[in-house]
């Protein structure tokens, strides 16, 4: 069931989703050559429990972490560790969530570690660009798979493949809610965009093949031939006004 959000209901969430996205900032400033994936995670704990919130993936499902740290080949739910040492040349795929008064923020960012080569640069800016072209079609009139269409012509037009194993989701006082937000579609299909729906666009975006595989501790995804992956994500609401943007730093 979609849950429509009302317009104090979307201030709240927008709360939620300023914390998120500063929490996710904070994460970046830290990706250096040096830096273990667990310090990110406990600054973006720290960070998040400072501001009253919860961090939304600790412990959801089983997830030991607050962040998702994804490196290189990791397209997603990659598990922080004291043991991971980030080096210069690394994509570091971060995700973060924050509960706040209720609601969820959802967000993620794909960071440069230091110089990366210009394949790895390429792909993370089709990877963002790509989730705004998926926000741009994030308007009333059109369909989830505008959405989807929007997302996956842009990444294919480059060379690269969308995932299809998993997909952005509806946000709200739960952190999955429906509908399901594929990053691939046909235009005008799917379910019709509603004034308050709330949803994460979140295009995970292969340098390959797009098929993924989850490694034995059931969390971390890795791409099946190898090749670098890049992710980049927002929660969003539909408004009679346009595609707002929750997780925005002010
Ligand atoms: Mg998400």
């Amino acid at each position: 069931m979609v849950v429509l959000k009302t317009s104090r209901e979307l201030e709240a969430m927008r709360a939620a989703g300023r914390i998120s996205s500063r929490a996710l900032k904070l994460a970046g400033e830290a990706v250096e050559p040096g830096v273990s994936t667990l310090e990110i995670d406990r600054i973006v704990r720290k960070y998040i429990e400072e501001q009253g919130a919860t961090p939304s993936f600790l412990n959801y499902g089983g997830f030991p972490a607050s962040a998702c740290i994804s490196v290189n080949d990791v397209v997603i739910h990659g598990i922080p560790r004291k043991n991971q040492i980030l080096k210069q040349g690394d994509i570091v795929s971060i995700d973060v969530g924050a509960f706040y008064e209720g609601f969820h923020g959802d967000n993620a960012w794909t960071f440069p570690c230091g110089e990366v080569s210009r394949e790895a640069q390429a792909l993370m800016d089709a990877t963002r660009e790509s989730l705004f072209e998926g926000i741009a079609a994030a308007r009333l009139g059109n369909r989830l798979g505008d959405i989807g269409s929007a997302v996956q012509r842009y990444v294919e037009a480059r060379g690269y493949s969308v995932v299809r194993d998993f997909v952005g989701h509806g946000v709200g006082a739960e952190l999955h809610e429906d509908p399901s937000v594929p990053n691939y579609g046909t235009p005008g299909r799917g379910v019709r965009l509603l004034p308050g729906m709330t949803i994460a666009i979140e295009p995970m975006v292969n340098a390959g093949v797009h098929t993924v595989e989850v490694l034995p501790d059931k969390w971390t995804t890795v791409t099946t031939d190898g090749k670098l992956s890049a992710h980049f994500e927002h929660t969003i609401a539909i408004t009679p006004d346009g595609p707002v943007i929750l997780t925005l730093p002010d």
